[in-house]
């Protein structure tokens, strides 16, 4: 199977990755396809299975750990895994697309160690913790506690910017979906 380019976005919850990661799917020249993980978390209203995540429960999952079914795995928030499963990447690139991830920063760095040549390690950076946590609390699908478990997280999250090929700064949307275009469309052609 020839393999194609593996983009990762990553971030902390509520940096606007996921917005970014939608926009680029959007533009069929850079034949993309999103990687869908798998997560033992509940859906939230909207969400379909086997389109934003194959929700699994952890039984379930464990089971795949255990297979080695999975590139890269983490328990993101207590009680709350995702993973990215080797199917994916393999239904991707059989298809002659490349894979774009929203994934949490451990995966993704790990995702970029294990595909040193054919991965873009992007980090969005949010403008500030406080502007991170009025975003969280205007999305208003988490309760308090998990939004603060997601703050808290993203400090942490904040300092592994630098192992990242790049960061993109979102604090200007459109800024920020313009860089992050040119970004994946150099990457893919080279
Ligand atoms: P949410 O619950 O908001 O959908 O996602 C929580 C976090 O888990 C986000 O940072 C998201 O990018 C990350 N995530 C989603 N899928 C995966 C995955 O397959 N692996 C890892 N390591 N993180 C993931």
């Amino acid at each position: 199977m020839k393999k194609g380019k593996l983009l990762v976005f990553s971030a902390p919850s509520g940096s606007g990755k996921t917005t970014i990661v939608r926009h680029l799917l959007a533009q069929p020249e850079l034949n993309l396809e999103f990687s869908i993980s798998a997560a033992t978390r509940e859906p939230r209203q909207g969400e379909v299975h086997g389109e934003h995540y194959h929700f699994i429960s952890l039984e379930e999952f464990k089971q795949h750990i255990k297979a080695g079914d999975f590139i890269e795995w983490e328990e993101v928030y207590r009680d709350n895994f995702y993973g990215t499963l080797k199917s994916e990447v393999e239904r991707i690139w059989a298809k002659g697309k490349n894979v774009i991830f929203d994934i949490d920063v451990a995966g993704g760095l790990r995702i970029k160690k294990k595909f040193p040549e054919e991965t873009l390690a992007v980090f969005v950076k949010p403008p500030s913790i406080d502007e991170l946590k009025i975003r969280l609390k205007k999305r208003s699908t988490e309760s308090d506690d998990k939004i603060n478990m997601r703050i808290a997280k993203a400090s942490v999250e904040l300092a592994t910017a630098p192992q990242f090929d790049t960061i993109i700064k979102n604090h200007d949307l459109d800024i920020a979906l313009a860089e992050a275009y040119k970004l994946v469309k150099d990457f893919i052609e080279v």
